[in-house]
């Protein structure tokens, strides 16, 4: 009997898949070398894929190796029938040592026979969502065992996204048939353009560039800025399309060298769309009928998104601008073999609604600001905007959408302005700016030793780090250590969980990459507005108050406790702290922290190396924290204010509500006290106490923390020059007279009139 290879053997290869996968013409080519691989190594008789079909909610075979090809595309299975349904409905792996004695086994000729004995089907799945089961099947009796069902549960976990992903193409193709492939006509509203447009804040910077419409669902493929005379043959279609999935491919690797952490897979719908020969196929139909190539390209991509923009499905909706985005880049490589084509290079972007993958793509493509027009706006676009260094305005004028492509644009993203054709005295005043920014920044970059207050307080500067490309402006700011570390963008620009191992790589990368200065790792903090697309969860009326973060960690414990693993042995041999956020009562935080002290204990039965004994903090971000916060700093052994969510808890205003912007006051006397009893609560339990959250811009609050006793600010490493300037100029006995004052204020326009100490004022 020929042996089964190594499994570990079989999971590597089947890692390589998704490189694998852009090699292949289709899902079902993709498919069939996955199966044909899979039973090689499993040396299984029969390696099936069944997809899952949401709509029908039935399985399709869709690849095997050992049963009939005639058969794929032809059985169908509800969810529920025979064993492989069944393995789907229930979520788990089922094992037989000979299938057809169970009572669930249901015959069908040439598929499902008694010479198949031995039968192990475990479902594949994305998140909760099911994507598809496979099946291995052989005539000799008990083959299977423990191990390769998990050998098999490792595989499904890799194939998932990609199948997915692929799957969304499967649902157009049968829209397609369905659908009038008219284009609509976009009646641009005309109205005498302003010149400057007074927004808020999104990310720091400022960027000048021509306007570009991103996204909008529904909207039609306008192509404007195509190089004349680009009308094309069969043969430039051809070799513009085989640049195109180079350019997106090369793209892609780029990405992941740069945004290793983040950034896995994120041109994967561009690359699976351009090697669709359903969507080529399409394009060179008509160009065969005599129609220009670049007429072609326009009337397909504009009825695949007229079909994605109308489906009903959320997921591909998310895809219109990749398409759109996919034919510019055709469209421009018919006329032209420059590299740059098709990208977002001196371009500002304006956009309704932005994805976080939509601001790594953008970066990727070398867009150079953006400007979010009302609502869909989420807090971490903005943060991811910020790490990335594209500067963002928010504005709620929709006349931006209508404007004519010539124009030039600039925004502003500290002041959060847009100036529609700035003359050159605004485009020098931007250029001094920017000049006397480097400036501060050098300054910082060259401080030597620690960082003292004009008298003399002893303060530090932390940075906030979202993604491990800021590790460098970090360091090399002087920042000293992390301060706060945004775990979750690993796991909300992806598609899938990341697994512990994963994990371990990114925090590590980070521990390290700190040497012996402190890093402090926040856990996950999903919910709210930073839903996990692959995790369908439950629709929440109001998210802000709903599963959020440690709420989040504390339900779906098996997530939490891989990430603390992860962290726990990212942190051997370095200065580890951990803190958990949203934390609402001593009883969440006791609990937290016991989850974490069984990890270390698992880890050394394991003989794992890991960090023995990290600090453990809290953040305060709750009302209902600061009325424990006395409870809380005696068990905790640090806290951290997260005062943008402190605020908005405190007020209840919401932090990414433009239209109520106005009353996100973090100078209310309502926060100013609650900020005041968490540091006297620190000062008690002598516990070290930072803020983060974006203070730098904000002299009040600034000095106030400074006079309540704050010492540790934690920023985005863009804001570190900003802080450092106004540490070093800054007297503590200033700001504790002025905190006083504050503290003895009870209305917000009183408070208002307070003077602010100044900058290497009297004292
Ligand atoms: C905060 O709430 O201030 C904070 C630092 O966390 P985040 O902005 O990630 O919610
Ligand atoms: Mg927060």
């Amino acid at each position: 009997m020929p042996t089964k290879k190594d499994n570990v053997d079989l999971i590597c290869s089947i890692g390589e898949l998704a490189g694998l996968f852009e090699k292949s013409a289709s899902l079902e080519d993709f498919l069939q070398t996955v199966v044909s691989i899979v039973a090689y190594h499993m040396r299984a008789a029969v390696c099936s894929v069944y997809i899952y079909e949401e709509d029908t909610q039935e399985l399709v075979l869709t690849a095997t190796q050992g049963l009939s090809m005639e058969n794929a595309g032809q059985v169908r299975l509800k969810l529920g029938e025979g064993l492989t349904g069944l393995a789907l409905k229930e979520l788990r792996p089922i094992r037989e040592g000979s299938g057809f004695h169970n009572p669930h086994f249901k015959y069908i000729p040439g598929i499902y026979e008694e010479k198949y004995q031995a039968f192990l089907a475990v479902p594949i799945l994305r998140g909760l969502t099911r994507v598809g089961v496979m099946v291995l099947q052989d005539p000799v009796t008990d083959y299977f065992d423990e191990n390769d069902t998990k050998a098999l549960q490792a595989i499904a976990a890799q194939l998932a996204t990609t199948i997915e992903n692929a799957k969304l193409l499967m649902t157009l193709h049968r829209m397609r048939s369905d659908l009038a492939a008219e284009l609509k006509e976009a009646e641009a509203e005309f109205r005498e353009t302003p010149r400057f447009i007074k927004g808020s804040p999104g990310a720091g910077g400022y960027a000048t560039g021509r306007p570009t419409i991103f996204s909008a669902a529904g909207e039609q493929f306008v192509v404007d800025d195509a190089p004349a005379g680009a009308g094309g043959t069969l043969e430039d279609f051809e070799r513009a399309l085989k640049r195109t999935e180079e350019q997106l491919e090369d793209l892609q690797v780029q990405l992941e060298e740069k945004l290793a952490d983040v950034a896995s897979m994120i041109f994967s719908a561009h690359i699976l769309i351009v090697k669709d020969p359903k969507f080529s196929g399409s394009m060179s139909e008509l160009i065969r009928n005599g129609m220009s190539a670049r007429n072609a390209i326009i009337t397909v991509v504009g009825n695949y998104i007229s079909m994605f923009a109308e489906s009903k499905n959320p997921r591909l909706r998310e895809k219109v601008q990749d398409l759109k985005d996919l034919g510019h880049r055709l469209i421009h490589n018919l006329g032209t073999n420059q590299d740059d084509v098709g990208d977002y290079a001196d371009h500002v972007v304006i956009a309704g609604e932005l994805l976080p993958s939509d601001v790594l793509k953008l970066h990727a493509q070398n867009a150079a600001g953006i400007i979010m027009v009302g609502g869909g706006m989420t807090a971490h676009v903005a943060i991811l905007a910020r790490s990335l260094d594209l500067p963002m305005a928010i504005v709620n004028d929709r006349i931006l959408f209508d404007l004519p492509p010539d124009r030039m644009l600039l925004v502003d993203g500290d002041q959060g302005n847009v100036y529609i054709d700035p003359d050159d005295e605004v485009l020098s005043q931007f250029r001094e700016m920017e000049e006397s920014r480097r400036e501060a920044e050098s300054f910082a970059a060259s401080w030597e030793g620690p960082l003292v207050t004009r008298d003399g307080v002893a303060v530090r500067i932390l940075a906030n780090i979202n993604m491990l490309s800021e590790l460098e402006a970090a360091r090399r700011l002087k920042a000293e250590g992390v301060g706060l570390y945004r775990s979750e963008f690993p796991f909300i620009v992806r598609s899938n969980f990341p697994s512990e191992e994963e994990q371990y790589r990114v925090y590590r990368t980070l521990v390290e990459g700190m040497g012996d200065r402190p890093v402090t790792m926040r856990t996950l903090d999903v919910g709210g507005d930073k839903a996990l697309s692959y995790f369908p969860g439950k629709q929440e009326s109001n998210p802000f108050l709903g599963l959020r973060a440690i709420r989040f960690s504390l339900r779906y414990k098996d997530v939490f406790i891989q990430q603390l693993r992860a962290m726990i042995r990212a942190g051997e041999g370095h200065a580890l702290r951990i803190m958990f956020p949203l934390i609402s009562s001593v009883d969440d935080f006791l609990e937290a922290r016991g989850i974490l002290r069984q990890c270390i204990e698992d880890l050394g039965r394991e003989n794992v190396p890991h960090h023995p004994r990290p600090d453990v903090g809290v953040m305060i971000e709750l009302p209902a924290a600061v009325e424990v916060v006395d409870e809380l700093a005696a068990e905790a052994d640090f806290l951290s204010i997260g005062g943008n969510d402190l605020v908005q808890y405190t007020l209840a205003v919401d932090r990414t509500n433009e239209h109520i912007s106005d009353m996100y006051l973090t100078h209310h006397p309502a926060v100013l006290r609650a900020l005041k009893r968490i540091a006297v609560a620190a000062q008690k339990h002598k516990r070290s106490l930072s803020f983060c959250g974006e203070v730098a811009s904000n002299p009040r609050l600034f000095t106030y923390l400074a006079g309540i006793g704050v010492r540790d600010f934690s920023v985005d490493a863009r804001a570190i020059p900003r802080i450092h300037k106004a540490l070093t100029s800054l007297s503590v006995k200033d700001a504790e007279a002025f905190s006083g004052k504050l503290l003895a204020t009870a209305t917000i326009r009183d408070i208002e009139k307070i003077a602010i100490p100044a900058p290497g004022g009297s004292s």
